[in-house]
């Protein structure tokens, strides 16, 4: 049997981020996942700056051979609508990665012990010590496996009845021809809202890469809802005519009432395990990121305790932290939908409104600083 102080299950931004900071607190940390690094994720590849502070991230020092594209501005609209609004800000407000490598990039520099390609088969508890694998014990055990935690089932159940953002995305290399041709500039990702307001489009320029997806709090209408999204993208020349569509399709739970069970005797969920992904913008890097550091500040200040008691801090932070994530997709569904479109269409074309209340509240959260770590 190995032993560690705290074992993690999940390799991604949570669990690495939580990871880093336990380890850097002198701890015995152990991460545990099933795939084996460097593995991409479903995902755009947006962080915000946040998370940028927050990890101390050198984008400089991390671009070198890796994908780490600034973003200097936005340009907003609706699908089918009839153009754009641009923003622009002074600086990069932004950046994009690619998950294959940012991931693998904080997993490194987490410097945890690391099993990897290693699904979890069995979690006990035996006089205060969680048994995983039958091979792994320690008094601390954090669920970071994403949608689909092993952790967050064992202490949630299964939990159909949430809020789920359903989503799908293609990434793909483009060519120096195909590049030269597109109507998208590397640093202004484009953005585009569906027209019932349950959710948004993107069309993101990455480096040499092209990342394009589709995200809805209604997963019945996606496929229909790609399908007018990338007509929409080829007519106006955002895409290339030979792009390899390889969908891949993700689905996770947003932040919603009532909140999951992210705490109990000896265990805390972090990230997307925890459920609280942005239900406005879907982001969840910097949910993930957050909570982490939320997670290895209550376990450092519990001291090697690990009851239920010392760990309730961690689901206060949690909740102050995320708590007022706005409720769009609630709203969305009680106002009719020939209200909805034509109120859309009229806030979109207003600069100061895209400005202020798409990107700076909704999608930047520009009013809540970053961590310290
Ligand atoms: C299409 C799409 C686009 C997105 N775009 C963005 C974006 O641009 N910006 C943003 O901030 N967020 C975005 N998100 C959300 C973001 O990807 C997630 O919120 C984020 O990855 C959560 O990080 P995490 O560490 O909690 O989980 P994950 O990144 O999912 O990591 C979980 C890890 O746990 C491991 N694991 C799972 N099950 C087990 C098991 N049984 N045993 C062992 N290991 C296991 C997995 O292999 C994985 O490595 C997007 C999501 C989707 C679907």
């Amino acid at each position: 049997m190995v032993t560690c102080d705290a074992l993690i299950v999940g390799g991604g931004p949570a669990g690495s981020t939580c990871a880093w900071q336990l380890r850097r607190a002198g701890l015995d940390v152990m991460v545990v996942d099933a795939a084996t690094f460097p593995r991409d994720k479903v995902c755009a590849g947006w962080i915000t700056p946040q998370v940028v502070t927050a990890l101390r991230f050198d984008t400089e020092a991390y671009a070198g051979r890796r994908t780490c594209q600034p973003i200097t501005g936005f340009r907003v609209g609706l699908i089918g609508g009839r153009g754009e609004t641009a923003v622009a800000y002074d600086r990069p407000i932004s950046f994009g990665i690619r998950r294959c490598e940012f991931d693998h990039y904080l997993l490194q520099r987490a410097d945890a012990r690391l099993v990897l390609g290693a699904p979890i088969a069995s979690i006990r508890r035996e006089r205060g010590q969680w048994i995983v694998n039958d091979e792994i014990r320690a008094p601390m055990l954090i669920g970071a496996g994403g949608s689909g935690c092993p952790v967050a089932r064992m202490l949630n159940g299964v939990t159909h009845a949430r809020p789920l953002v359903v989503a799908r995305e293609a990434e793909s290399r483009i060519d120096g021809a195909d590049a030269e041709s597109l109507a998208i500039e590397p640093e202004v990702p484009e953005l585009f809202f569906c027209r019932d307001l349950q959710g948004y489009g993107w069309c993101v320029r990455k480096g040499e890469y092209l990342n394009v997806g589709l995200g809805r709090l209604d997963p019945r209408s996606l496929p229909a809802a790609t399908v007018r999204f990338i007509a929409f993208l080829e007519a106006r020349k955002k895409i290339p005519p030979r792009f390899p569509w390889r969908w891949r399709g993700h689905a996770y739970a947003v932040n919603a009432r009532p909140p999951r069970r992210i705490v109990d005797a000896g265990v805390l969920l972090v990230g997307d395990a925890a459920g609280i992904a942005d239900p406005q913008s879907g982001e969840g890097i910097r949910q993930a990121v957050e909570s982490g550091l939320l997670a290895a500040r209550t376990i450092i200040e519990a001291d090697g305790l690990s009851s239920r008691d010392r760990l309730e801090p961690y689901a206060a932070r949690v909740q102050a932290r995320f708590a007022d994530a706005p409720i769009s997709g609630a709203l969305g569904r009680i106002v009719p939908d020939s209200v909805k479109i034509v109120l859309a269409g009229l806030l979109l074309e207003a600069p100061s409104f895209v400005r202020h209340v798409v990107l700076d509240r909704w999608f930047l959260h520009r009013h809540q600083l970053a961590l310290e770590t």
